[in-house]
C-alpha cells in the first residue's frame, strides 16, 4: 500500500531544493491521492522547519497546509510558513476566538500574500513533532463512528495511539490533543473520535508509513469483523439508466425553480454495485439520515440525503417529490431554528434544499450549482455509503449528534472554504448543440462553454466530438458531454434526449445546428430536395419534439434556437434544396413558439449568410462569386458592413437570442446587412 519510493523522494528534493519542504509536499501529495485516505481539499499537513527574515535572522516556522489547497496537487506556496514561537505561546490561554485565532495565525506568516493556514494549525504548532499528518481515512471512520469508539480504538491501538475525544477543530481540539500526546510522548499518533486521524513522526517517510499501517490495522479489523471481504478501493461505476432522465429532469426542475434555492442546478447520477448494496437496504431511510462520517463534509453535503422511494412514472414522481421536499425543507428550518436558539446563535440559515438524493432503483443523485460541487458532493457521498455500510458491519454505525453537526455547518471558517467566487451567468445551466464539430456549431458551444454553461455536443463523428469535449472543457472549465447521434433519426434523437436528461439532469437551451447545403436547379433536385428536408427539417423537428418532453418535465422553461437560413427569405439559384427548408424551419420555430408559450419555452432563429464553413463548397462559392464579378475575399464581404460573418460572430446571436427573456417567435439575421435578404 506504501507509495514511498527513495528515488521519487530523491527527485523532489532536487526540484524543490529545501528538503523539508520537498518531502512534505511528496508525501502530502501521496496521501492526497489516495481517495480511501484523502477527498477533495480534506486532511492537512504540517512540517517545522526554518526561514531567514529580512535581517537574516533564521526563525522557526511551520510549514502547513493552507485553506484552499488539495494535497493532492499541492505545491511549497500551498505549505505557507507561519512564525513557530509566537502560535505555541497562544496555549496558556484559556480561550481563543476563531476570528482571534485566524488572525493570530496570518499576523504570523512569513508571507502576508500567502493563503490562510489550515484551521487545525495550532494543533500542528502544539504538537513538538517534526512532519504530522492529517486525514479522515475511511477505515479509520468506520470505528471512529461507533457507539463505543474510543474503547474499540484503543483496543486495537493499544499505546501506540492517543485518543482525542470530538471536539470541532479549532483552539480546544489543539489544547486537548496535546494534552493526550504529553499524557503518551511514546504515541505514535492520534485517533479524533468522529473526525480522523493523525501521525507524525521525525521525517515525511516516518509520518507516512505510520499513516498507512495505522489505516491498514483498521482495515484489517474491519475485514475481520465482516463476512465477505472488503474492498478498499474505487468501485466500478455504470452510468444511470437513461429510462430514468424525464424522472431526473422533474427533479432538477423541482430544486432549481424552488424559492428556496439559488436557482438552477445541476445534477450528477452514479450508480455502483455498493450504491446498489445500500440503496436496496430495509432500513436505508433511518440509516443514511443518521448523519455524515467526518463533520468536514456537511457543508458539501449537508447533514442528511432525502431518500426517494421507487416510482413508476414522471408523473407520479413529481407529485410524490413536492410532498418530501416540502418535508425535508421543513425539518432543516426546524433543526436550524432549534440548533441556533440553543446556541443563541445569530446565524442566517443555509438553503434548506437536500444535495445527496438516495433513490432506489436509480441510484446517487447529486445536485450542485456546477458539476464539479455535484461530483464532489456525490464522492463524499460514496465513501459516505463503502463506511456507514462498514460501520453496521463493525458494530453500529454512530456518527456525531445535530448539535455539533450544526457547529461545523454554521462555522464561518468552514464556510470559507466554499469561497465566494462570482457565478459565471450561465452556472448551473445546460445547453445543447448540435452539429457541434462544424465551424458554426463549435463556435457555439464555445460561447455557451465560455459563459459557464455545462454543453452537451452532438454530431456524428464520435472521436472528433470527444476531442472537442476534452478541449472545451480544460479551456473553459466547465462540463462538456459528447454524444454521437444522427439527427435524421427520430428514435436516435429520443434516445440522445434520454441521455441528454441522464447527464446533467435536464438542458435549458437547444441550438440546433445541424445541417447540409445541397445545390443544384430545382427541377433536377427531387431526391436532394428530400435528403436535406430530413436533415433541414425534420430533424429539427425530431429534436424539438423531444426536447418540449423533457422541458415540461422539468418545469423550467427554456429556450429552442433553430440555425435557419437567409436563403428562408432571400433564395438563389441553384439553392432551391436549401432555401426551402429553411424556409419551412422558420414556420416550424414560429409553430413551436406559438403553441409552447405556455411553458415558458420560447422558440427563436438565427439567418446568417456567408459564413466560411465546411458546409460550404468552396468551388460553388467562387463560381458563384466570379459569375457576380467578384474575388472570394470580396464576396464574403459583400455586405453593407463591408465585413465577413464569422462563424463567432453566429454564435454570439444565439447567445443573445437565448438572453433576451422577454423574447420568443423571432429571428435574428446576421450577415453584415444585405437588404434583400430582410423579412418581408
Ligand atoms: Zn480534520
Amino acid at each position: 500500500m506504501s507509495q514511498w519510493s527513495d528515488d521519487d523522494a530523491a527527485a523532489y528534493c532536487k526540484r524543490y531544493g529545501d528538503e523539508d519542504l520537498a518531502l512534505r509536499v511528496y508525501t502530502s501529495r501521496l496521501l492526497g491521492r489516495d481517495s480511501s485516505l484523502v477527498l477533495h481539499g480534506g486532511g492537512n499537513t504540517s512540517v517545522k522547519t526554518t526561514a531567514t527574515d529580512e535581517l537574516g535572522r533564521e526563525i522557526e516556522v511551520l510549514c502547513v497546509k493552507g485553506s484552499g489547497w488539495d494535497m493532492a496537487e499541492i505545491e511549497p506556496v500551498g505549505l505557507p510558513a507561519v512564525c513557530l514561537a509566537p502560535l505555541r505561546e497562544l496555549r496558556v490561554l484559556d480561550e481563543l476566538a476563531d476570528e482571534a485565532m485566524v488572525n493570530a495565525v496570518r499576523r504570523n506568516l512569513m508571507d502576508v500574500t500567502s493563503p490562510t493556514p489550515s484551521v487545525e494549525t495550532l494543533l500542528h504548532a502544539f504538537l513538538p513533532h517534526k512532519f504530522i499528518d492529517h486525514t479522515h481515512a475511511d477505515a479509520v471512520l468506520v470505528l471512529a463512528n461507533q457507539p463505543d469508539a474510543a474503547d474499540l480504538c484503543q483496543s486495537l491501538y493499544g499505546d501506540r495511539m492517543g485518543i482525542v475525544p470530538y471536539i470541532m477543530p479549532g483552539f480546544q481540539l489543539a489544547k486537548k490533543a496535546v494534552e493526550v500526546y504529553e499524557s503518551n510522548p511514546d504515541v505514535e499518533g492520534l485517533i479524533l473520535i468522529n473526525h480522523g486521524i493523525f501521525t507524525f513522526g521525525p521525517s515525511a517517510e516516518v509520518a507516512y508509513r505510520r499513516m498507512l499501517e495505522m489505516v491498514t490495522m483498521a482495515q484489517e479489523f474491519i475485514a475481520s469483523r465482516m463476512e465477505k471481504s472488503p474492498i478498499f478501493k474505487e468501485p466500478t461505476h455504470t452510468g444511470i439508466d437513461t429510462a430514468h432522465g424525464m424522472t431526473l429532469a422533474v427533479l432538477r426542475g423541482c430544486l432549481s425553480s424552488s424559492e428556496q434555492g439559488s436557482g438552477s442546478v445541476v445534477l450528477v447520477g452514479r450508480v455502483s454495485p455498493q450504491i446498489t448494496e445500500f440503496l436496496e437496504r430495509p432500513d436505508l431511510e433511518q440509516l443514511a439520515t443518521r448523519g455524515p462520517i467526518t463533520p468536514d463534509h456537511v457543508i458539501r453535503t449537508k447533514q442528511k440525503p432525502l431518500v426517494l422511494p421507487q416510482v413508476e412514472d414522471p408523473e407520479t414522481f413529481k407529485t410524490d417529490l413536492a410532498g418530501r421536499l416540502d418535508t425535508y425543507i421543513q425539518d432543516y428550518q426546524a433543526y436550524f431554528d432549534t440548533q441556533s436558539k440553543a446556541k443563541g446563535a445569530d446565524k442566517t440559515a443555509l438553503s434548506p434544499l437536500p444535495v445527496v438524493f438516495l433513490m432506489p432503483g436509480v441510484g446517487l443523485i447529486t445536485a450542485g450549482r456546477t458539476t464539479k460541487a455535484a461530483n464532489i458532493a456525490a464522492d463524499l457521498y460514496e465513501h459516505t455509503i463503502d463506511t456507514v455500510l462498514k460501520a453496521e458491519q463493525v458494530g453500529r454505525y454512530q456518527p456525531l449528534p445535530d448539535d455539533h453537526i450544526f457547529d461545523m455547518e454554521y462555522w464561518s471558517l468552514e464556510q470559507a472554504k466554499l469561497g465566494k467566487k462570482r457565478p459565471r451567468p450561465m452556472e448551473g445551466l445546460v445547453a445543447l448543440v448540435t452539429g457541434a464539430t462544424g465551424g458554426i456549431g463549435h463556435a457555439i458551444s464555445v460561447e455557451f462553454a465560455a459563459a459557464g454553461s455545462n454543453v452537451i455536443i452532438t454530431d456524428l463523428d464520435q472521436g472528433r466530438l470527444q476531442e472537442m469535449a476534452q478541449a472545451l472543457a480544460s479551456e473553459h472549465g466547465t462540463a462538456v458531454v459528447p454524444l454521437v447521434c444522427d439527427m435524421t433519426q427520430e428514435a436516435d434523437v429520443a434516445t440522445m434526449i434520454d441521455r441528454a436528461a441522464t447527464a446533467f439532469g435536464g438542458v435549458d437551451v437547444v441550438i440546433s445546428n445541424a445541417g447540409r447545403a445541397p445545390v443544384g436547379p430545382i427541377a433536377e433536385v427531387t431526391r436532394e430536395l428530400t435528403a436535406s428536408l430530413e436533415i433541414n427539417l425534420m430533424a429539427h423537428q425530431f429534436l424539438a419534439s423531444a426536447t418540449t418532453t423533457l422541458m415540461r418535465y422539468q418545469g423550467m422553461g427554456g429556450c429552442l434556437l433553430f440555425n435557419a437560413s437567409k436563403s428562408a427569405f432571400n433564395p438563389g439559384p441553384g439553392f432551391g434544396a436549401y432555401s426551402i427548408p429553411k424556409a419551412a424551419l422558420i414556420a416550424l420555430m414560429k409553430q413551436y413558439a406559438i403553441e409552447l408559450a405556455d411553458d415558458g419555452i420560447r422558440a427563436m432563429a438565427v439567418n446568417a449568410d456567408r459564413v466560411r464553413t465546411p458546409l460550404l463548397d468552396m468551388d460553388a462559392v467562387a463560381k458563384r462569386a466570379r459569375a457576380r464579378g467578384l474575388e472570394l475575399d470580396a464576396y464574403f464581404r459583400a455586405n453593407l458592413l463591408g465585413q465577413e460573418v464569422r462563424p463567432q460572430d453566429v454564435a454570439r446571436a444565439f447567445y443573445h437570442l437565448y438572453l433576451s427573456e422577454r423574447s420568443t417567435g423571432t429571428l435574428l439575421t446576421v450577415d453584415g446587412g444585405n437588404i434583400a435578404a430582410s423579412p418581408r
